[in-house]
């Protein structure tokens, strides 16, 4: 059994021609058993999942790391695809900070005309999307009966202030762990979350580079992210085998190479750094 992670999206607000907004795939198991847990559902994530021949039915459920926008754009995609493209009644299971039952019910509005015209127009179809919401804050999260069981997931507070609350997330399968950690800095509970884990997968910022973009509104995102340098020190302390960047702000190639970002994390942390394009995957092994 595996536990593998895909970097479906690893952009940023910025719009970049070839990356996707914020998306990552965590997949246990392999064929028709696989979960494939997907966390943050932003710009194009329908696109790439169906790069890896999946789409919105193969999702065990949606993890939702904070409500930034970059973080939730295509939300309302992979509600309206999972709906629509299944033939029996299939709840998507939407698990996020306190505040997205009320994104989501605010999307599920945004949608009504759309869900009046399909009831209408196709016979077989009798239900609205099923979608159900979990509000977390920390600790295990356990989806509804029928919904996963082979990974089990626990998260917990990071610190993205003024953007409050959002969280991380810790997938465990098979003895492989991986966390997720979303936009943070470094802070206690991502430290917790990491302890014991076998790979880190960051969302991080060149504040070498941002610090001195002649603009103010980028220059404000310096306070609440993390650096590569950042990142590694918190996959160091973890003492985790394996760190993910992603989220690259400003985009690669603008921002210099792979190696570049590479040699940055490096600087504070030993062990494997990945850094790659969107649909990069990285295999987690136990220890
Ligand atoms: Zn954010
Ligand atoms: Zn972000």
């Amino acid at each position: 059994m595996t536990l593998a992670v895909t970097l479906l999206g690893t952009g940023s607000p910025l719009p970049a021609p070839d990356r996707a907004g914020p998306a990552t795939l965590i997949s246990a198991g392999e064929g028709a058993d696989a979960e494939h847990h997907l966390v943050d559902a932003g710009r194009g994530v329908l696109m790439r999942l169906a790069a890896l021949g999946l789409g919105a039915p193969n999702l065990t459920a949606v993890w939702i790391t904070h409500l930034h926008s970059d973080h939730i754009t295509d939300l309302n995609d992979v509600i309206t695809t999972r709906w629509v493209m299944t033939f029996t009644e299939t709840p998507l299971t939407i698990v996020g900070p306190v505040g997205t039952r009320q994104v989501v019910d605010h999307i599920l509005a945004s949608l009504d005309p759309d869900v009046g015209y399909r009831l209408a127009h196709h016979d077989d179809l009798d239900h609205r999307p099923p979608v159900t919401v979990i509000e977390v804050e920390r600790g295990e999260v356990h989806l509804p009966d029928g919904q996963g069981g082979a990974v089990t997931i626990t998260c917990e507070q990071t610190d993205h202030k003024p953007v409050d609350p959002s969280v991380g997330y810790r997938f465990d399968h098979d003895g492989a762990s991986v966390v997720v950690a979303g936009d943070t800095v470094p802070c206690t509970g991502l430290d917790a979350l990491c302890t014991g884990a076998n790979a880190l997968v960051h969302t991080t910022i060149r504040k070498d580079i941002i610090a001195n973009v002649p603009f103010q509104r980028m220059v404000d995102t310096l306070d609440y992210h993390s650096s590569p340098e950042e990142a590694g020190a918190t996959a160091a302390r973890a003492e985790v085998d394996t760190l993910i960047l992603t989220h690259y702000v400003p985009p690669i190639p603008q921002s210099g190479t792979a190696d570049d970002w590479r040699a940055l994390a490096a600087t504070e942390f030993d062990g494997t750094i990945e850094v790659g394009d969107d649909l990069h995957r990285v295999e987690i092994t136990p220890r």
